[in-house]
């Protein structure tokens, strides 16, 4: 697999209009996008750090894996996803074979229009993580 970049950090917030304001008027950045990704129940704020972004991900109902994870867990680091250059198919590919559990057996669309794709915590030391990349 060829990494280029942690593409985000995703973190779950239980209400982006409490969250919006410490990144930009502490940390100085602007939020240049706010999308609702139907299918995942989350809202979605975006921040950029040189080529790494900030997504922040609020819960639209109870029944959303980040409502769950709040619940659990609290506020926080949700998961890291990584810039795959030779794609999220192959990247999956090669490490199913390598035994590692699969979230997603196949890339699916996320926040952007990315095609992503999510590996198990309990393959992956504990951190959630996507794997993505820029569709042709
Ligand atoms: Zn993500």
């Amino acid at each position: 697999m060829n990494i280029s970049h942690i593409e985000h950090l995703g973190i779950a917030v239980k209400s982006l209009d409490e969250a919006i304001p410490y990144y930009e008027n502490i940390l100085g950045m602007k939020c240049y996008a706010v999308e609702e990704v139907a299918d995942q129940k989350v809202k979605t704020a975006f921040f950029k750090v040189g080529q790494t972004k900030i997504e922040l991900l609020e819960p639209t109902c109870e029944e959303s894996t980040i409502a769950k994870f709040i619940e659990k867990r609290g506020e926080g680091i949700h998961h890291m996803a990584f810039a795959v250059a030779d794609g999220v198919a192959n990247a999956l590919a090669e490490v199913e074979a390598k035994g590692v559990r699969l979230i997603d057996k196949a890339p699916r669309k996320g926040a952007e229009g990315l095609n992503i794709a999510f590996l198990h915590p309990k393959s992956t030391a504990g951190v959630l993580t996507e794997l993505c990349e820029k569709p042709e």
